[in-house]
């Protein structure tokens, strides 16, 4: 079947609506959010009409159907991602995923290979989105190890001639975004993943911008553990994935302790269950994970191969446009190479935020603002940026209206 983004809209019920005053929706705001098709609104509420009832608990038939389709999503999102089944954990986001790591790192006692201590190194870089910076802040605080990061060069993209500083024997944690949120940089992750390796260093996988986006397959890419959100991959809000690799898992500890994930309790102590349940306490977000789990199989039927060519498409348009404007600054990589669809800039003379509300004012959704990327924000040099994020609806009328209402808006804010 060929890719046709205008057909892709019609699964989304939002796009048959209007914006202000009866303007088409221009929605560039996918980073932030993804909108949802009707499969993923159906499942949800299908759960709620038809099977609800609490997992992994009751004798009876609505509990069965429930506990089925919460684990028939758990194998599905295995395979979307390459993985096993019982090495994929679900949270309420990839926030929760990333502070999940690295609390229960906090929690490893000495001989555990997660005991960290004063002289040992977590590595981050300047790009991070604030979700992969401040739990692993915390987790330096709580240990005494020190943090350290990759700077990012004028172009957009890490620093890799600083891999043999940054990661010697003491580093044991690296942990890196897939695509930058802001720039849109996709890193490499070869030579990275290698050099964390040859120092015994875990690999932490911020892959909220790249699962929706592309094929991604943990097992390739040899990473230990992985994080996404399922809002931002058509699927339900309240919902992520923490993946790490089985053997990692079973030597972690706990970070919510509870109900479900437990293999023994008495007054004075208790011991765990295995992974997944280790990580899963508490009745679940079940609607949410079922929601995710049709939402991966409408992204496969797809292809995720078509999804990314898309947007390849879609991004070097609208990158082209910005960059044959003056007046536009766009921060992050100016080729396709290693690029996905998050293009942030300024527009000389006007700040983001009036520019943002002018776009609006036009029916164009866009982002502004540092994008919870603070300290990459102040690298930049600039208070904030308008952000465009591109997903699997977008289509070239889409940058169009953008380009005509950034004219708009120079003009409007000249005169
Ligand atoms: N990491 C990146 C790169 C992101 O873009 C985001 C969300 O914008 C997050 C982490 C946090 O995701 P959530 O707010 O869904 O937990």
């Amino acid at each position: 079947m060929s890719f046709n983004p205008l057909v892709i809209r019609e699964d989304f019920p939002i796009f048959s609506r209007t914006i202000r005053d009866g303007k088409r929706l221009v929605y560039l705001d996918s980073g932030a959010t993804s909108q949802k098709p009707q499969v993923v609104i159906d499942a949800e509420v299908d759960f709620y009409r038809l099977h609800n009832a609490a997992v992994h608990r009751g004798a009876h038939q609505l509990a069965e159907e429930a506990t089925d389709l919460f684990e028939g999503a758990r194998l599905k999102i295995a395979r979307f991602l390459g993985a096993e089944v019982d090495e994929v954990i679900f949270t309420k986001g990839a926030t929760e995923s990333l502070n999940l790591i690295a609390y229960a790192m906090g929690n490893a006692a000495s001989g555990n290979r997660f005991h960290l201590k004063a002289g040992d190194r977590i590595l981050v870089s300047q790009m991070e989105h604030h979700a992969n910076l401040i739990p692993w802040q915390q987790l330096a605080a709580r240990t005494g190890a020190e943090l350290v990061w990759f700077d990012v060069t004028p172009e957009g993209r890490l620093d890799l001639s600083q891999i043999p500083t940054l990661i010697t024997a003491s580093t044991k944690v690296v942990a890196l975004t897939h695509q930058s949120n802001v720039l849109g940089t996709i890193n490499p992750l070869d030579e990275i993943v290698k050099a964390a390796h040859n120092v015994g260093a875990v690999v932490v996988l911020d892959a909220c911008q790249s699962v929706p986006h592309m094929s991604v397959d943990v097992k390739k890419f040899g990473i230990d553990f992985l994080a996404f959100s399922g809002h931002k991959a058509v699927g339900p809000t309240g919902v992520g994935i923490m993946w790490g690799r089985r053997e990692l898992l079973e030597e972690l500890p706990p970070f919510l302790t509870g109900g479900s994930m437990i293999a023994d309790v008495t007054m004075t102590s208790a011991t765990w269950a295995p992974a997944p349940a280790k990580f899963e306490s508490g009745v679940p977000n079940m609607a949410q994970v079922i929601g995710l789990g049709v939402a991966v199989d409408y992204l496969s039927a797809i292809g995720m191969d078509s999804i990314a060519a898309h947007e390849h498409v879609l991004t070097s348009d609208l990158l082209t446009k910005l960059l044959s404007v003056e007046e536009i600054k766009v921060v992050g990589p100016h080729t396709m190479d290693s690029r996905g669809g998050a293009l942030s800039f300024t527009v000389e003379g006007i700040h983001p935020h009036d520019l943002g509300q002018f776009l609006d004012s036009q029916g164009i959704a866009v982002r502004t603002g540092h994008h919870c990327a603070w300290p990459l924000t102040r690298s930049l040099g600039v208070p904030a940026t308008t952000r465009a994020s591109l997903y699997l609806y977008n289509t070239i009328e889409d940058n169009d209206a953008l380009m005509t209402g950034i004219h708009s808006a120079m003009k409007y804010f000249r005169q």
